[in-house]
C-alpha cells in the first residue's frame, strides 16, 4: 500500500493526484514525509473570558445575538457568550443560509485568532460548527497538523489522507533502517514512532521545540536523511576511487626549487595544504579536494604549485577561473611564475578570437601546451587535450555535485580521470562542508600571509557620500588606490552598467586631479582587461566598477574599497568584495554606503562585516540570514532540497552521521543502499549506489 500511486487512497483521482505533485507527493508513503509546518490546540475549550490577543483558540458557547451592520461593506457579526465572557464573530463573507444558521440559543465550536475588536474580542472568519442539542463541542484528541499548503487542496483534505497513510503505516510499518545501537545512543524513537508523533502530536507535546524543529521525532528523521545524502555522496565517491589516474611522482626537485625561489615564504597552512595536494596526486586514483580559505589567504601560489608538479611529470594542468579578469590574471601570474622555467601557459576564452583559439586548439590537443589558463569555454566541445591529468577550479563557489561529475569525465583517455582541485571563494561551515561536499576531501588554508592589517569596516547612509568621496582623494593623494563598486541590479546588465556609469561621471567631476578608470560587465574582454591592467599598474588611481570584480582579483596597492548599496547584497558578496583589499601592508579601509532606512536582515549583515573580517565567521551568519541554498546555490547547482532536514538547524547533527554513515558501509551495503532509496529514491538523486 504505501508503496503505491497516491490514487490508490480513497478520494484521490487523477486530479487531485496532479495537484498533489507540485508538494513532490507522487506515493501514499511520500504523505509520511511531509511533515506539519506547525500545529494548532483543539484539544482544548479555551474559556471566553480567559482569552489574549493574539493567541489561536478553540472556543464553545451559545449565540445571543446575529446581526448585520455596515462598515464599509456589510457584516454579518454573531455574539457568542459561554458564561465567562462574550466573543463577536465577524464574516464579510457569508450566504443567506449561514446567517439563518446563527439563530438564539443555538450552540456553536469555532476555532480562529483571537483579535481585538471595537466591542470586545473577536475572531474574523473563524472555522465553526453548529452543534446539535444535546452534543458537547467537538474537541480533537491531538494536536491539529498544519501542511504545507498547495492550490486546490484544502488541510481538511492533506488531513485525511494523512490520516490514510498512517493507518497504512500501521499495518504495514517501514523497515527500520538505523542501527539500534546508534537509535538508543542518540536517545530516539522509531522510524514509525517518530512519523506518527509528527503528524499526530498528543495534546501534551512540547509545541514550541516542535515548532523550532528540535524534538526528538523531527531529529530521529532529519538525521536519517541527513545519512541517506551522506551515504550517497560516500557510494559516489567510492566509484571514483576504482578510477584510474596518472600518479604524478616525479620532479619533486622543480617544485621545491620553485617554492625555494619564491619572493615569499609559504605560509604554514599552505605548506600543509600544498603536501595534501602532492599526497593526493600520487596515487593512482583521480585527487578530489576542495581547498576552502578567506580572501587573500594565497590559493593561487598553491594551485600554482600542483599545476608545477603535474607539468615536472610531463602531462598537462588546466586551471579554469569563473570570470575573463580573473583568469587573465592568473595567465599573468602563471606567466610570471613559470616564464623563467620555459613553461609558457596557453589562452582559452570565449571571446578568443578565432584564429587565437584555433592555435590554441591545437597546441593543447598536441600537448606542446603543458598549462592551460581560461575560463569554463575550457571545457567545451572541441576542445581536446593531450594527456590531461590536472583540472583546478579557482574561486568556484557555486560549485554542485553535477559540476563535479561532468568534470571527471574531462581529459579521460586511457590513462584515466583527471586529478580535481577545486577551490572555493566562499568559506563554508565544516559541518555544512561534511554534508554538502560529502564525496571531497577538504583542506583549509586556515593562516592569512604575514603583515595583513584587518580591513577596517564602516556603515555609512549615502547622505554623506560627499565625505566618503573626500577619503577617496585623501587616500589616492597619499599614494593609494581605491575601488569604487556599484549596485548589483538583479538581473540587469542594463542598469548595472547605467549606475557604474553615472557613478563614473560623478567621481571624475568630483576628482579632477584623479585618473578614474571603469570596468564593467558589458564591456568587450579586452576593454575590460585594458582598465584592469591600468588599475594593477597604477595608471587609474581609482576604479569604478560592478561586481565584475568580486572574486579574486588582487592588486596589493589598493587600500580603499567603497561599496555603494551595500544594503542590496548579500554578506558573502560584500566579504568577497571587501577582500579586494587588505592585501599590502597598508592599513586598509571599507566604507559600505547604504541607502537609508535600513530593514533589518540589512542592518545586522553591515553589522557583521563592521564586526568580523573571518570569511568563516561571515559564512556561519550567512547561512543562518539566508540558508544553505543561497551559500551554496543549490538551486543552480542541483544539489537537492531536504524534505526533512534543515542543514543550518541540524547542521550539529553531522558529525553522528558520518559517524554512522562509516559504520554502515562496512557492515552492510544493503543498508546503506535501502536508506538511500528510502529518500532520494531508486536512482539515489547523486548518482548509482
Ligand atoms: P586568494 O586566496 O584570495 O585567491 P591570492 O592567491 O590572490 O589569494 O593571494 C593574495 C595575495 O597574497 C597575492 O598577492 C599573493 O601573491 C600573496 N601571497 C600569497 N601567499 C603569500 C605568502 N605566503 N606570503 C606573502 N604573500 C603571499
Ligand atoms: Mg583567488
Amino acid at each position: 500500500m504505501l508503496s503505491d500511486a497516491l490514487t490508490a487512497l480513497k478520494g484521490v483521482g487523477p486530479a487531485l493526484a496532479k495537484k498533489l505533485e507540485k508538494l513532490g507527493l507522487h506515493r501514499v508513503e511520500d504523505l509520511l514525509f511531509l511533515l506539519p509546518l506547525r500545529y494548532e490546540d483543539r484539544t482544548q475549550l479555551v474559556k471566553i473570558g480567559a482569552l489574549v490577543a493574539g493567541a489561536r483558540c478553540l472556543v464553545s458557547g451559545e449565540v445571543l445575538l446575529a446581526e448585520t451592520a455596515y462598515r464599509g461593506r456589510r457584516n454579518l457579526l454573531v455574539r457568542v457568550s459561554d458564561g465567562s465572557g462574550q466573543l463577536t464573530l465577524r464574516f464579510f463573507h457569508f450566504s443567506r443560509q449561514q446567517q439563518a444558521q446563527f439563530q438564539n440559543g443555538v450552540h456553536v465550536t469555532c476555532f480562529g485568532e483571537v483579535r481585538r475588536g471595537s466591542a470586545g474580542f473577536e475572531m474574523i472568519h473563524p472555522e465553526y460548527r453548529i452543534l446539535r442539542e444535546s452534543q458537547g463541542a467537538a474537541m480533537s484528541d491531538s494536536l491539529t497538523p498544519i501542511y504545507p499548503a498547495t492550490e486546490g487542496v484544502q488541510q481538511g483534505r492533506l488531513r485525511n489522507l494523512t490520516d490514510q497513510a498512517l493507518r497504512a503505516m500501521h499495518d504495514d510499518p517501514p523497515v527500520e533502517l538505523l542501527p539500534e545501537s546508534v537509535t538508543r545512543k542518540l536517545g530516539m524513537p522509531s522510524l514509525a514512532e517518530a512519523i506518527h508523533y509528527l503528524h499526530r502530536p498528543p495534546p501534551d507535546a512540547d509545541i514550541e521545540r516542535m515548532q523550532a524543529g528540535k524534538h526528538p521525532c523531527q531529529q530521529r528523521l532529519a538525521f536519517e536523511e541527513l545519512l541517506a545524502h551522506y551515504l550517497s555522496l560516500r557510494s559516489l565517491r567510492a566509484l571514483a576511487e576504482t578510477d584510474d589516474a596518472i600518479a604524478l611522482i616525479d620532479g619533486s626537485e622543480q617544485v621545491s626549487g620553485f617554492i625555494a625561489d619564491l619572493p615569499f615564504t609559504l605560509t604554514g597552512a599552505q605548506r600543509r595544504v600544498v603536501d595534501e595536494i602532492l599526497g593526493d596526486m600520487s596515487q593512482p586514483h583521480p585527487m578530489m579536494r576542495l581547498i576552502q580559505g578567506d580572501v587573500g589567504s594565497g590559493k593561487t601560489i598553491v594551485a600554482a604549485i600542483a599545476c608545477l608538479k603535474a607539468i615536472a611529470c610531463g602531462v598537462q594542468a588546466a586551471i579554469m577561473a569563473p570570470t575573463e579578469i580573473l583568469a587573465e590574471q592568473h595567465w599573468r601570474n602563471f606567466s610570471d611564475w613559470f616564464g623563467p622555467l620555459g613553461i609558457e601557459p596557453a589562452w582559452l576564452s570565449g571571446s578568443q578570437k578565432a584564429a587565437a583559439r584555433r592555435e590554441s586548439l591545437e597546441s593543447i590537443a598536441h600537448g606542446r601546451a603543458q598549462l592551460i589558463v581560461g575560463t569554463h569555454a575550457l571545457f567545451q566541445e572541441g576542445v581536446a587535450f593531450s594527456r590531461l591529468a590536472l583540472v583546478v577550479i579557482d574561486e568556484q563557489h557555486r560549485f554542485g555535485v553535477h559540476q563535479r561529475m561532468a568534470l571527471r569525465d574531462k581529459g579521460v583517455g586511457t590513462e584515466g580521470h583527471p586529478h580535481q582541485l577545486v577551490m572555493t571563494a566562499t568559506p563554508i561551515p565544516r559541518t555544512l562542508a561534511m554534508a554538502a561536499y560529502a564525496d571531497l576531501d577538504t583542506s583549509v588554508i586556515d593562516e592569512l600571509p604575514p603583515g595583513r592589517q584587518p580591513v577596517s569596516t564602516i556603515a555609512v547612509p549615502d547622505t554623506r557620500r560627499a565625505e566618503i568621496v573626500e577619503r577617496v582623494r585623501a587616500a589616492c593623494a597619499s599614494g593609494q588606490q581605491a575601488y569604487w563598486v556599484c549596485p548589483l541590479i538583479e538581473e540587469s546588465e542594463v542598469l548595472d552598467y547605467q549606475a557604474a556609469e553615472a557613478s563614473y561621471q560623478a567621481l571624475t567631476d568630483a576628482l579632477p586631479e584623479l585618473r578614474v578608470g571603469l570596468v564593467h560587465g558589458r564591456m568587450r574582454p579586452a576593454e575590460k582587461e585594458r582598465g584592469m591592467q591600468a588599475f594593477k599598474e597604477g595608471l587609474i588611481q581609482v576604479l569604478v566598477a560592478t561586481t565584475v570584480i568580486e572574486v579574486g582579483v588582487d592588486v596589493p596597492n589598493a587600500s580603499l574599497m567603497i561599496i555603494e548599496n551595500a544594503e542590496r547584497m548579500g554578506l558573502s558578496q560584500l566579504h568577497q568584495l571587501r577582500g579586494r583589499v587588505g592585501r599590502g601592508a597598508a592599513q586598509s579601509h571599507c566604507v559600505l554606503l547604504y541607502k537609508p532606512p535600513l530593514g533589518r536582515i540589512a542592518k545586522e549583515r553591515l553589522a557583521v562585516l563592521r564586526d568580523t573580517n573571518d570569511g568563516f565567521v561571515v559564512a556561519q551568519r550567512d547561512l543562518e540570514l539566508r540558508g544553505p541554498g543561497e551559500l551554496l546555490g543549490t538551486r543552480q547547482t542541483g544539489l537537492p532540497d531536504y524534505r526533512v532536514a534543515n542543514l543550518v538547524r541540524d547542521a550539529e547533527l553531522m558529525p553522528q552521521v558520518q559517524l554512522t554513515a562509516e559504520v554502515i558501509r562496512k557492515s552492510s551495503s544493503h543498508r546503506a543502499a535501502a536508506i538511500v532509496r528510502r529518500w532520494l529514491g531508486d536512482a539515489g538523486r547523486y548518482g548509482k549506489v
